[in-house]
């Protein structure tokens, strides 16, 4: 066996096969892929292997339609070719009026990737699929290259095509210990000797903690027993003459395909089963679960209604299996947290259709740094510290057993909640809030206005409309007040932390102390990484001088990462969390300075303290640091506290904002106060495949700053002019919402996709943001947008609709 490699992959199933095809196919031959036992022993072999163009975003449909191409190329091989029935097509069916608005979202959302998705009516799905009833069907989305594979003949042909590129493999060969070098190098020990290599890939489906364990990292990724039947021949696929679809059922959660003449049938019941918890059998290889089809007759009624002749099949054979699941239902693939040089590509629930494009994107990722999409919706630093084991099998079942149940707009479930709260919590939820979760904490969304009141689930605008509205217009009339809880915040201290910073940000960070700051971050590309905020906090009794970074609660981790990362060895920086610590409580609106005023004996005029500001201070009793800031546009102030004393504080502030109207508000106001101020958000609208310029971020970019991330290639990328640009749209619709990854269309032609999109119930108006073709971006231009199946006027308006000149904020 080789003693030197560049890259370990560990795990031979499609995730790591794919991985070493892929890294081969970006140019690195130095790779080698260890397996415990035989290429595709895992889970792989058994897989039903359909394969799927479908997504709930961009990303996912680009990697699944990458993941198609290849597959029909080694399908196509001359020499080896492989089976892969590609042309069936496949229906995803419907039975409420909901569920279609949901598939005509993301019809409109594949098309900006090329991809051709209908959207039929239930007369249609059956003579597509003549073998299905259309009893209490509407209809459903028909999905052209849906289609099935030989998982063992792919694997095998990706390992072929890197092995020919260079690439060495090694069966039979378990992964036994890792260990890392000082100079964040590894050694991976195995049965039969030892791999120095610079990077390792964890690709060990449901062993993944086994090998995670290995460099004391825990993955949240949980397994499930999944199980599916094969039937004998069926009279009727015969007669209709054709190869039947792929079937997807959210009505009865079961999936079809046809196999030989007869059908596979894979069942997504209620009572589902984690599957390893306590430890795996090492001698659990090329196995499979005892059958247990007792525990799918919930919906085995509901596949035999759709199609009565079930009935009369024969059942072939039966396959239960273990499939991993994470907290969301997406996989991690991408860089591990708080380790370097490690990557993992785990927690693939349709690894066959999905895995061709993962390991497209991973090998991006480690050659470069950087993958042709946003991979956020994948990077394992989305889960952070509360993600632990119990927590990932209970959203596991969740999501188990809501399969084709795809979540709605502002749709929050119910398993594993309160992972991350408050002392707040529990008062914010007695004033009947209801909460949203954001990287595992518990935030307000809206007040309700009673304790049952349920909003229905809709692409269109929903019952919360006017409970926002009437929490936006006090705000804007009187005083709002709202806890960010989680909200990211490190502490940044050391004799070089300012050279740093400047190092990090594209633009001019003031260092004066006292004043606050908003920059960007951008990659070794010159695209937008991260945003944060820098307040200088003087020295004073409670400490010296220190920097505060505070950025999206979803980017504890991925910040963290990339500022450690990026301090030289030479370098005196010290980067300490208080993300856990603090907690941030916002008073907005034109009586907030009032507020503030009656609970603090600071002096609060525009004069001492201005819009920009930090200083530490006193509410009522408590401690706190202050920054007048705003992404309300309205006069607003952060309260930033420790958690111990948030009660405290929030008590002083809520007797204080009584006489001045003060009322809570969440974070659904929030989110429409920044579209009207032209203010963006984090993998919403700043993505890493745009770079500040493409982003509208002109005025935080200095390219005559010495040296930052991402200048050369920024520079580059001024000269050859901007691929997209980012603009703010005035929507000529009253019934919902522009959803993300919505498409614009000219002349049949997608020129643009959205990024955001609320009602602005300030200025009275549908917004939206997106980034389209730079010649359509100026203002006053007109597009089409394809919204819910329905084509809406939108014309291109300047940011920031609501206070242009900033009156409110610098009043
Ligand atoms: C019943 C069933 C039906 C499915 N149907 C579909 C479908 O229709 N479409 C679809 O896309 N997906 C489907 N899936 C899911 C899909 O099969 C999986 O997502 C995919 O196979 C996972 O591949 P993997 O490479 O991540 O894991 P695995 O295939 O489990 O591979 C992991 C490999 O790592 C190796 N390994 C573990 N530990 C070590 C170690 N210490 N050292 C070296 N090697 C190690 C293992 O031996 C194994 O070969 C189905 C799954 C099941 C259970």
């Amino acid at each position: 066996m080789k003693k030197n490699a560049r890259v370990v992959v560990i795990g031979g199933g499609i995730a790591g096969c794919s991985t070493l095809y892929h890294l081969t196919q970006e140019g690195w031959s130095d790779v080698v892929l260890l397996e415990r036992n035989d290429l595709t022993s895992g889970t792989t072999w058994h897989s039903a292997a359909q394969v799927t163009n479908f997504g709930m975003n961009q990303t996912m449909v680009g990697l699944k339609t990458h993941s198609i191409n290849l597959y029909k190329e080694l399908a196509n091989d001359p020499d080896h070719p492989i089976n892969y029935n590609h042309s069936d097509g496949g229906i995803r069916l419907a039975n409420t009026e909901e569920q279609m608005q949901g598939y005509r979202h993301f019809a409109s959302m594949a098309k900006g990737m090329g991809v051709d998705f209908e959207v039929i009516d239930a007369k249609e799905c059956q003579r597509r699929h003549p073998l299905i009833s259309t009893k209490n069907l509407i209809g459903g989305l028909w999905d052209p290259h849906d289609g099935d594979i030989d998982p063992y003949q792919l694997c095998h042909s990706l390992v072929r095509k890197a092995r020919e590129a260079g690439a060495k493999v090694y069966t039979d060969t378990p992964v036994t210990a890792l260990e890392q070098y000082k100079d964040n190098t590894w050694k991976v020990s195995t049965e039969h000797g030892d791999i120095d290599c610079d990077i390792i890939v964890n690709a060990c489906g449901y062993r993944v903690n086994e090998v995670g364990a290995m460099m004391g990292v825990h993955h949240p990724v949980a397994s499930m027993e999944h199980q599916y039947f094969l039937t004998e021949d069926i009279p009727e696929i015969a007669q209709a003459g054709h190869r039947m679809p792929l079937l997807r059922c959210p009505i009865s959660d079961y999936y079809c395909r046809q196999d030989k003449g007869g059908l596979l049938i894979g069942f997504y019941e209620q009572n589902c089963k984690t599957w390893g918890m306590d430890g795996i059998d090492p001698n659990f290889v090329n196995a499979l679960c005892p059958d247990d089809l007792e525990r799918v007759v919930d919906v085995l009624d509901g596949a035999f209604e759709r199609m009565p002749a079930l009935m009369n099949a024969g059942i072939r054979s039966i396959v239960n299996g273990p499939i991993t699941y994470t907290i969301d239902g997406a996989p991690l693939v991408g860089k591990i947290p708080g380790k370097e040089n490690a990557f993992c590509i785990i927690g693939l629930r349709a690894g066959l259709g999905e895995g061709g494009g993962h390991g497209w994107l991973l090998a991006q990722q480690i050659v470069n740094g950087e993958a042709c999409y946003d991979t956020w919706c994948l990077d394992p630093r989305r889960f952070t510290a509360h993600a632990n084991v119990e927590m990932t099998s209970l959203k596991a079942i969740e999501d188990y057993q809501n399969e084709f149940r795809f979540h709605f707009p502002h749709e929050h479930r119910p398993a594993a909640r309160k992972a991350k709260t408050t002392s707040l919590t529990p008062i914010m939820a007695a004033e009947n809030a209801a909460f949203t979760v954001i990287n595992g904490w518990e935030r307000v969304e809206y007040i309700k206005p009673s304790e049952d009141f349920h909003p229905s689930l809709s692409f269109h605008f929903d019952e919360t409309f006017d409970i926002v509205a009437k929490e936006i217009i006090n705000i804007r009339d009187n005083v709002g007040l709202c806890e960010v809880n989680g909200f990211n915040r490190f502490e940044i201290t050391g004799l070089d932390a300012e050279n740093f910073i400047d190092r990090m940000f594209c633009g001019n960070i003031t260092h004066k102390p006292g004043r606050v700051g908003l920059g960007y971050l951008l990659n070794d590309f010159g695209m937008v990484k991260s945003e944060a905020t820098i307040a200088n906090i003087p020295a004073s009794d409670r400490g010296s001088t220190r920097i505060w970074y505070g950025s999206a609660a979803a980017s504890e981790f991925h910040d963290m990462d990339w500022l450690t990362q990026h301090i030289n060895a030479d370098e005196d920086v010290h980067i300490k969390s208080l993300t856990n610590d603090q907690t941030i409580l916002i008073i907005a609106g034109p009586k907030a300075r009032k507020v503030m005023s009656a609970c603090s004996r600071d002096n609060w005029s525009k004069e001492v303290f201005p819009w920009l500001s930090v200083r530490e201070c006193f509410i009522g009793f408590t401690a706190a640091t202050v920054m007048s800031v705003s992404f309300s546009g309205e006069l607003a102030y952060e309260v930033h506290v420790p958690n111990s004393s948030l009660y405290a504080a929030y008590l002083a502030l809520s007797e204080a904002g009584k006489e001045f109207g003060m009322k809570l508000f969440g974070s659904r106001a929030v989110e429409s106060m920044r579209m009207e101020k032209g203010f963006l958000s984090w993998k919403s609208d700043l993505l890493t495949e745009f770079d500040p310029f493409e982003t509208g971020l002109d005025r935080f970019v200095n390219l005559k700053k010495d040296n930052f991330i991402g200048k050369t290639a920024l520079q580059k990328r001024v000269k050859d002019g901007p691929k997209q640009r980012l603009v703010c749209l005035g929507v000529d619709c009253k019934h919902a919402p522009s959803h993300s990854g919505a498409s614009l269309i000219e002349n049949g032609k997608v020129v643009g996709t959205i990024t955001s999109g609320e009602w602005g119930h300030r200025v009275n108006q549908n917004l939206a943001y997106a980034f389209v073709n730079p010649e359509k971006s100026k203002p006053g231009n007109k597009m089409t947008l394809n919204l819910l199946g329905e084509m809406i006027s939108v014309k291109v308006i300047p940011f920031g609709a609501y206070d242009r000149s900033y009156s409110r904020l610098l009043a």
